[in-house]
Parts: structure tokens; sequence; C-alpha cells
């Protein structure tokens, strides 16, 4: 069975209070107590000393010595607080007697003290003890008194009430401060819980399909804060996800509809002999069957692009020796299309995975090329612009209208004129290129004007370290 995280929490913290408040109590406890017993001792300890000091000071030669009527109203008034006495003169004879004075009444005294400390503390085995004071005048020896009391001490009815009253107070504060920290604990366990609910509840909306909802960050504890601000995080990157997926699916429905339409209405009607298998119609099929496996050779590269975070290492690069590599290899393409093209510039040094970098560059040339009329040119150049390194793709060719030159970065977009043109694009080239681009912190804009040309400008950050 699992047990809810605020039970588990709530009952630990009971335990820990229960737990200190019993140490705490047991020990003050102890602690009151034996400091009261102290006190009584050394109390009745000196009460007996004033006792014998008193009597030795009403010794008055003057007036016969002993005053043994003071004495027996000092001894009677000592006996109800548990003191026995017996006064002695110097020689040893009894002057007064506690004990023979009211036998009855000293054996209820010392029965009743005996009995009540027997009850109430059988573990002191205590039991009357005489002490002998020595009495003198002026230095000269006038007898000796022997007080008998309960040792090691004797608490009356008052003292024990006093130590029961302590103790309850401690027990009352004892159970309070229980309660008091129970309940503090059960609402500190809630505030911890409360924020880790929200996220379970949030997750498994999420796990249903729920992306929109988003947790409230406002939290006192770091950990809260980072937990309920990373569950957004991956609700907004999941939702992100999610729009991508949908926005793909279709875009690749639409892009696949139109050349299947057309082949499978040719081949209809070419069965049905409605029209004539020629080799024009059967080329345009063809035609068709091959921008589809374009289409599906560059869904694979915009898998691998999207997928995998678009740029790995990154290294000090020339962007005008990456510009001439590049060329080299369109050169024959270039040639064949008779297009003059023209590399200039200086090399600025950017941080850069050169093989994405490369295909950036690849990717504006194959447009430039594909859109440019035979006599045609192209430039391609390299400058610097403050801490930017640039580099300008520039054609003659067909222009792209002002309205559309923002959406061509678009995945599947293609102006109305390069459909027309057979070219077989699919629209995927600039969207990789643009993602490309941002994952180096850079941009990528196009300026044109249709039927004079387009130029497409890469700005990358230059490598300040290296340069
Ligand atoms: P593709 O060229 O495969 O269609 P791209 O993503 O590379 O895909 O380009 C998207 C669209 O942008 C092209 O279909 C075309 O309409 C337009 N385009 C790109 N480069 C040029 C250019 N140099 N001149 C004219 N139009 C261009």
């Amino acid at each position: 069975m699992k047990l809810r995280l605020r039970t588990m929490l709530s009952l630990q913290f009971a335990l820990l209070v229960l737990i200190t408040v019993f140490l705490i109590s047991l020990v003050s406890g102890n602690m009151i107590n034996r400091q009261f017993e102290e006190y009584v001792t050394k109390q009745q300890k000196s009460q007996a000393d004033d006792l014998a000091d008193s009597i030795e000071s009403h010794y008055d030669p003057n007036h016969g010595g002993w005053n043994v009527d003071y004495v027996h109203g000092m001894g009677m008034y000592a006996l109800k607080d548990g003191f026995v006495i017996r006064l002695y003169d110097a020689q040893k004879v009894m002057l007064w007697d506690a004990e023979n004075h009211d036998m009855a009444f000293c054996h209820k005294m010392l029965n009743k003290i005996a009995e009540q400390m027997k009850e109430k503390r059988p573990e002191l085995e205590g039991k009357f003890v005489n002490y002998q004071y020595n009495l003198n005048y002026h230095g000269e020896k006038i007898g000796f008194l022997e007080i008998s009391y309960y040792t090691p001490y004797y608490m009356n009815e008052h003292d024990f009430q006093f130590v029961a009253a302590l103790n309850r107070i401690l027990g009352i504060v004892g159970g309070l401060s229980l309660i008091f920290a129970v309940v503090l604990g059960m609402l500190l366990a809630r505030q911890i819980t409360r924020p880790l609910s929200e996220v379970v509840r949030m997750t498994r909306r999420i796990a249903e399909g729920n992306y929109t909802t988003r947790l409230r960050t406002d939290r006192s504890t770091l950990e809260l804060y980072e937990l309920t601000d990373s569950v957004n995080r991956m609700a907004a990157s999941l939702s992100e996800q999610e729009t991508l997926r949908k926005q793909l699916t279709s875009d690749i429905e639409h892009e696949l509809r139109t050349p299947v339409a057309n082949i499978s209405s040719y081949m209809e009607m070419m069965l049905e002999g409605v029209l004539e298998p020629t080799t024009e119609r059967l080329q345009n099929c063809y035609n068709e069957l091959k921008r589809l496996t374009t289409l599906i050779a560059d869904l694979k590269h915009l898998k691998n692009e999207e997928a995998s975070g678009v740029v790995s290492d990154k290294e000090k690069t020339g962007l005008l020796d990456l510009a001439s590599v590049v060329l080299k290899s369109f050169e024959t393409q270039l040639h064949e299309n008779h297009i003059e093209w023209r590399l200039e510039g200086e090399n600025v040094f950017v941080s850069a995975d050169t093989g994405r970098l490369q295909q950036v560059i690849a990717n504006l040339l194959s447009n430039a090329i594909k859109y440019t009329d035979a006599g045609g040119s192209i430039r391609i150049s390299v400058t610097r612009q403050d801490a930017y390194g640039v580099l300008y793709v520039e054609d003659s060719g067909i222009g792209i209208p002002k309205d559309e030159q923002e959406r061509i970065f678009e995945r599947f977009y293609r102006t109305d004129k390069s459909r027309t043109r057979k070219t077989g694009g699919t629209g995927i080239g600039l969207s990789i290129a643009k993602a490309i681009v941002q994952a180096h912190q850079g941009t990528i804009t196009c300026e044109s004007e249709v039927g004079k040309g387009s130029r497409f400008i890469v700005r990358l950050p230059v490598d300040h370290e290296k340069s």
C-alpha cells in the first residue's frame, strides 16, 4: 500500500514532536523535582539551625539560666513542622523533651510524617535522624539540643501539592505544544504536497494530450519553483512539437495530393481510352513521379534536420572559402545553364558547423540556378558588417513577389511562378536553411523584385576569439 506523501510527512512530523516533547517533559520534570527536593532539604537544615540558635540565644544566667517556658513554646511549634526537640543542660540533665511532654500528639505527628513520606516517596527509604547541637553562652557550654527530623527531607501536603501542580503545568504545556505542532505539521505537509499534487495532475493531463494548461510558478521554495517551471516548459515544448507535427502532416498530405491526383487521373483516362497514352503524357506522369521521389528524399532530410538540433561541432570557418568550395561543385551546372557567376569580398571568419553551412550556401546557389534563365548571372559576395559576417547570393532570375518573400522560408512554400517552371522543387530547402542559420544565432532574409532577380542575405556572428 502506498502512503500519501502528505500523510507520511504529517505522521513523521507528529512522531518527531512527540518524542521531543516527551524527552523535554521527562528531563525538565525530573530536574524541577530534584531542584525542589534539594531546596526542601536545605530549608529543613536551616530551619533546624535557626531553632538551635533561637533556643541558645534565650539562655540568660541572670534570670535562672534556661527559660523552659520559651523552650516549650518553640518545641511545640517546631513539632508541627516535623522537628522533635530535646534540651539538656551542661550536666546532661534533660530539661525539656517533646516526646515526654505530649507523647500522644508527638507520636501522631511523627507517624503522619513517616507514613506520608513512605507512601509518596517510598524509594527514599527515609527515617528520623537525631542531630545534636552544642549550646554555648559567651564561649561557655550551657547544654545541648537534640533535634530529630525526617531525612533526607520531609515534604508536607502543601509541598506535594505544589510539585503536583508543577508537573501538571508541564504536562499541559507538553500536550498543547504537541497539538500545535501536529496542526503546524499538517499545514506544512500540505504546503509541500499541494504543488506536487498539482504537478501530478498536470502531467496526467499532458499524458492525455492536453498541453494548454500551465502551473503557477510563484513558489516560495527554489526546488518547487524549478519543478513547476520545468513542467511548464515541457508542456510548452510538447505543445510546440504537437503543432509542428500537425502542421507537417497537413503540409505533407497537401504536397502529396497534387502529384498523386495528377498521375491517377492521367492513368485512369488512358486506361479508359479517353486519352491516348502518348510519350508526352507518360512523360508528364513520370515527371510527377520524380517530384514525389524528390519530395520523399527531402522529407528524409527534414526529419534529420529538425530532429537532431541541426548543428553539431562548430569550428572557425572563412565564409568566402566555404562559398568557393560550394561554387566549385556547381560549376558544370552553371556552364550547362549558360549562367555567369562571380565570387568576391573578404574572408570573414565565423564559428560554424561547416557541413551545415555548406548545405545552406548550396541550397541558395541551386535555387539561384533553378530560377535564373540562360544568359543570367549569379554573384556571391562576403563582407563584414559590425559583429556579423554577411553572405549575399544574388541572381538575375525570375524574382519573388513582395508578399511572398517571407513565406518562402516556410516549409513546402513555393511561389506560383516557380511551380510553373517544372524545376521539381518541393519548398523544403529554404526552411532547412533557415533552421541551420538560426542554430548559428544568425538570420536569413530575402530581397527581390519580380523579373529582375533575388538576393538572399545570410548574417552570422563573427568568431571574435579567432579572427
Ligand atoms: P524549392 O526550391 O525546392 O521549391 P526552397 O525552400 O528552396 O524550395 O524555396 C522555396 C521557394 O522559394 C521556391 O519554390 C521558390 O518559389 C522560391 N525561391 C527560392 N529561391 C529563389 C530564387 N533564387 N529566385 C526565385 N524564387 C526563389
